[in-house]
């Protein structure tokens, strides 16, 4: 059992949750112990590191599942910290080292689930539709979501999750979507993520709350909190991008920074109406 965060001083909650970021971290190919050299994040110990705090930034899990190149990987590295994966398994041995294939598997894993998430989210004939492009039935006892690149992961069967076959309808599409959303996010906090009793808020009441053994736990632990309702993200209306609603005002429906450039998008158009009409003014005169 790997999850540290008990030997740890007790956090005041998981937003508090402290990583070390490594100064240098670059991109590079090493040697893994496979018969060829991989692509790897590594981070230089000489240069050192900074203790950063990021599950304070709410939309990290969506920025992580933006990944999707090895250059992605490192600007997030770089300003976050590595995932954590070096610390256990078989990378144990290999110091500040994580290959970029992992990190892109494991965006691809965030991506999937949030996209199943946004699907149930819509409205209900919207919805079907839109599972229908994901979950599909091979046969009466064989459910399965596909995915982009012709991935393809078994939701139940005989052999597994067997007994909600009888409890959805058949064709049932937001049963097994959801099952599959449990199941993902059940498996990547395995082992990953503890939970702690906290007082709530420094007050007289007690909380329960998941703390992440590391970075990447700390990810699924944000997709923990979005897909059972703690956590609310939706699309914004000015750039498309999926972003973290949760504690905000309702109504909020784009960024900040994307409101803040609409707003000077606006001011300068006004700016340029305004120059104009003044020149057409002076040529009057
Ligand atoms: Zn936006």
């Amino acid at each position: 059992m790997l999850v540290r965060t008990a030997e740890r001083p007790p956090a005041t909650d998981a937003v508090h949750f402290p990583w070390l970021r490594w100064r240098s971290v670059s991109l590079g190919l090493r040697d893994i112990g496979s018969s060829r050299e991989d692509l790897c994040l590594s981070a230089d110990e000489s240069g050192g590191s900074d203790t950063v705090f990021p599950l304070g930034e709410p939309d990290l899990y969506l920025t992580f599942a933006a990944i999707s190149t090895p250059q992605d990987a490192l600007a997030f590295a770089r300003q976050h910290g590595l995932l954590g994966e070096f610390e256990r398994g078989r990378f144990a041995t290999l110091g500040v080292i994580e290959p970029a294939g992992i990190w892109l598997t494991h965006a691809a894993l965030v991506a999937r689930v949030v996209q199943v998430w946004e699907r149930l989210q819509l409205p209900p004939a919207a919805r079907r539709a839109s599972l229908r492009e994901c979950i599909h039935w091979q046969a009466a006892d064989y459910v399965v979501a596909r995915f982009q690149g012709n991935i393809t992961i078994p939701i139940a069967w005989q052999g597994e999750n067997a007994r909600w076959l009888k409890r959805w309808k058949p064709g049932d599409l937001e049963g097994p979507a959801r099952l599959f959303i449990a199941d993902e996010v059940t498996r990547r906090l395995y082992r990953r993520a503890t939970v702690q009793i906290l007082p709530r808020d420094f007050g007289d009441t007690l909380q329960q709350v998941l703390t992440p053994a590391d970075l990447l736990a700390g990810i699924w632990t944000q997709v923990a909190q979005l897909v059972t309702g703690v956590r609310q993200a939706r699309r914004c209306e000015a750039c498309g991008q999926l972003f973290d609603v949760t504690g905000s005002r309702s109504h909020k429906r784009i960024h900040d920074s994307c409101s803040l450039r609409l707003r000077m998008a606006r001011y300068r158009a006004k700016k340029k109406v305004e120059a104009r009409s003044n020149g057409t003014k002076t040529r009057k005169r």
